[in-house]
């Protein structure tokens, strides 16, 4: 076994790697890039070195910063983790160059399944079965659109370099073909620098069902089972569960002997996983990918194994400790990946600092970050991943519901509102859903609920007790100017505060006496010990700030100066900014153009998603301030557009 290996990521993932290295009394080694300095995995780990700026094109996929870290601190072996380099062949061969092991398969594995086209070609030869489709070396739009027509409507193009759902374009008519097969390529050459497609059949109604194998150099090769990831937004998943509900043992056994079949199709060694995806009891091979998971854990927690420790030992040339019919399924077990990100604005990351990150100790959280740290522009904006197990899926489910309502986090967005509507949906308990779950169910995606009468009463004695601090007289506490109790000569003692929460105002005046005014009623109100009480009834409450939270819901307030002049709103619409900070990559307008309400002006590209900026009205491009290929500052001003002047 190795004394010291290095990892070559961050974030949960790479503490997760060291927590299992760190059980099995390996040294761990961290990268880390300028945002990371004091980031979770570098506190982590036994050493830790700087492998360059913020942007993973300056650290996390420098190949040579990394061989040299790991020359400098005499590691033996490198774990990639998921994403950055983990699935780049010249990295694996780089690392043999290196004499250091790779902890992951042959870079001819990774290369063979490496192009989804390329990959369904060599599945198609070993009897694999596909989705209906074109996956050939011609690219003209004849012989694609041709393509697409004896498929039959509805069709996807994906790009064949694709992951993370870049590239892919649903067709519904032969009509729209052209159109969608520009768009597709054209997102593919500028995220993976190679603008080929392949054709497939649209299935309406799939899951996606995916089997975790695992192969050594021996010659060994076992599944741990399938992973129901179906739960998708933007086809990118966010829960993920195994066993898959309504899985019968014999589907179970011819999957698993398929996914086995393609993993020995490409002489693989280590974890990986098949995908599939599953309609009406067929399974077709959608792809390979040569990696651990990010939904791993789900799989550990049904077999009672620790895939690290697996990759481990395969990589440090054991066999594998366990053979196909040692391994059995035990219960239940659910994740679910907690992101910073607004459903409610399409799923648009959100960045920005973590004021507060508070989740359940009782189940398994695979974190990377903690209060106080940020979530960057730069990387992948998962939080956090929850994972439970129990006896049966109800159970699991219930001790979800559980867990997402006693999780907590202020600072950025997230998607915690939507996974707890998801797990508490009835279609989803029944084990009634599909990949199109989240985009038919609308309703799951709540616009922001107004806060309750225990979240303003919170919020407004906050500010009492501020200002009660601020005007407090150190040396007197007799002197009537120390007092905040807002007296007044001939008049009763009331304040009052004026918050803000969404779109709406509350105008709430305090009695000295603890009683609360607004809106026409008045309730008994105090704020002590964690707890907020209105009329003799108290919950548990957070305040970070002037947030309140109440059973993991958040209730941001701002105060409102009423002196102060109301916004205009005349300039409305006119500029067009970037909601978050991240790259330009497409300008789709030029100065003079007139434009309509929704139509596209520019795309930008920000912790690995398009975001596509539009007209808010009609008008006139007056002016661009952003270039193709320009970092900009969240809030910058992009395109400027003017009124329509009436000929
Ligand atoms: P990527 O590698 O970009 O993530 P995948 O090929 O893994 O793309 O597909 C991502 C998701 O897209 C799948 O999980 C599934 O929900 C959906 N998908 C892929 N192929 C099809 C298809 N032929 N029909 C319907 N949905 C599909």
């Amino acid at each position: 076994m190795f004394r010291k290996i290095l990892i070559a990521n961050r974030g949960e993932i790479a503490c997760r790697i060291i927590r299992t290295a760190q059980r099995m009394g390996i040294a761990t080694v961290a990268v880390y890039s300028d945002a990371d300095a004091g980031a979770m995995h570098v506190a982590m780990a036994d050493e830790a070195i700087r492998i360059g700026t913020a942007a993973p094109r300056g650290s996390y996929l420098r190949i040579d910063a990394i061989l040299d870290a790991a020359r400098k601190t005499g590691a033996q072996a490198i774990h990639p983790g998921y994403g950055f380099l983990a699935e780049n062949a010249t990295f694996a061969e780089a690392c043999a160059d290196a004499s250091l092991v790779f902890i992951g398969p042959p870079a001819s594995a990774i290369r063979a399944m490496g192009g989804k086209s390329e990959a369904k070609a060599l599945m198609a030869q070993a009897g694999v079965p596909l989705v209906p489709g074109y996956h050939a070396a011609a690219q003209d739009l004849p012989t694609l659109q041709a393509a697409a027509n004896d498929i039959g409507y509805p069709v996807l193009i994906k790009a064949s370099a694709g992951g993370g759902g870049k590239g892919m374009r649903v067709v519904t008519s032969a009509a729209d073909f052209p159109q969608a097969l520009a768009g597709a390529q054209r997102e593919a050459a500028s995220s993976f620098g190679d603008d080929r497609v392949l054709v497939e059949k649209y299935l309406t109604r799939p899951r996606h069902i995916e089997i975790q194998v695992f192969a050594d150099s021996h010659g060994h090769c076992v599944h741990l089972f399938e992973r129901d990831c179906s739960i998708q937004r933007r086809h990118q998943k966010i829960i993920e569960e195994a066993p898959a509900p309504g899985m019968t043992s014999e589907l179970r056994a011819a999957m698993g002997n398929a996914a086995v079949a393609a993993a020995q199709a490409v002489g693989y060694v280590g974890a990986g996983t098949v995908e599939f995806i599953v309609e009406d009891g067929q399974f077709h091979f959608m792809e390979m990918n040569t990696r651990l998971q990010v939904e791993h854990p789900v799989t550990e927690m049904i077999t009672g194994l620790d895939l690290v420790e697996w990759q481990l030992r395969v990589a440090a040339g054991q066999p594998l400790p366990l053979t196909q019919s040692d391994l059995a399924i035990n219960g239940h077990a659910i994740e679910i990946r907690l992101c910073a990100e607004d459903p409610a604005r399409d799923f648009l990351p959100s960045v920005g600092l973590l004021q507060h990150l508070s989740l359940p100790a009782d189940i398994r959280v695979d974190a990377g970050v903690r209060t106080g740290d940020r979530i960057s522009p730069d990387y992948d904006p998962m939080i956090a991943k929850l994972i439970v197990h129990g006896p049966d899926r109800a159970s699991a489910l219930r001790k979800m519901a559980s867990a997402l309502r006693r999780a907590e986090i202020v600072g950025v967005a997230t998607n915690l509102a939507l996974l707890r509507a998801i797990i508490a949906h009835n279609d989803f308990a029944a084990g009634d859903f599909d990949t199109g779950f989240i985009a038919r169910h609308p309703d799951l995606i709540a616009a922001h609920a107004p806060p309750p009468d225990a979240a303003i009463a919170a919020s407004v004695l906050t500010i009492l007790a501020m200002r009660a601090v601020r005007n407090s007289v150190p040396n007197d506490p007799n002197s009537p100017w120390g007092h905040s109790s807002g007296w007044r000569m001939n008049l009763p003692t009331t304040q009052t505060v004026t918050i803000q929460s969404g779109e709406t105002n509350f105008a709430v005046h305090a009695q000295a006496d603890g009683a609360l005014t607004w809106d026409g009623k008045t309730c008994r109100a105090a704020l002590a010990n964690g707890r907020v009480t209105l009329d003799g009834v108290s919950v548990p409450v957070t305040m970070v700030g002037l947030t309140v939270l109440l059973a993991g819901a958040v209730f941001p307030f701002t105060e409102i100066d009423p002196l102060l002049p109301p916004e205009t709103s005349a300039a409305a619409g006119t500029k067009v900014t970037a909601p978050i900070p991240g790259r330009v990559t497409n300008i789709a307008v030029t100065v003079g153009d007139a434009v309509v309400r929704g139509q596209l002006l520019a795309v930008m590209e920000a912790m690995k998603m398009e975001i596509s900026l539009t007209a808010g009205r009609d008008g006139v491009v007056a002016s661009i301030h952003a270039t193709v290929g320009e970092m900009v500052a969240e809030g910058t001003e992009i395109v400027k557009l003017a009124d329509l002047l009436q000929p």
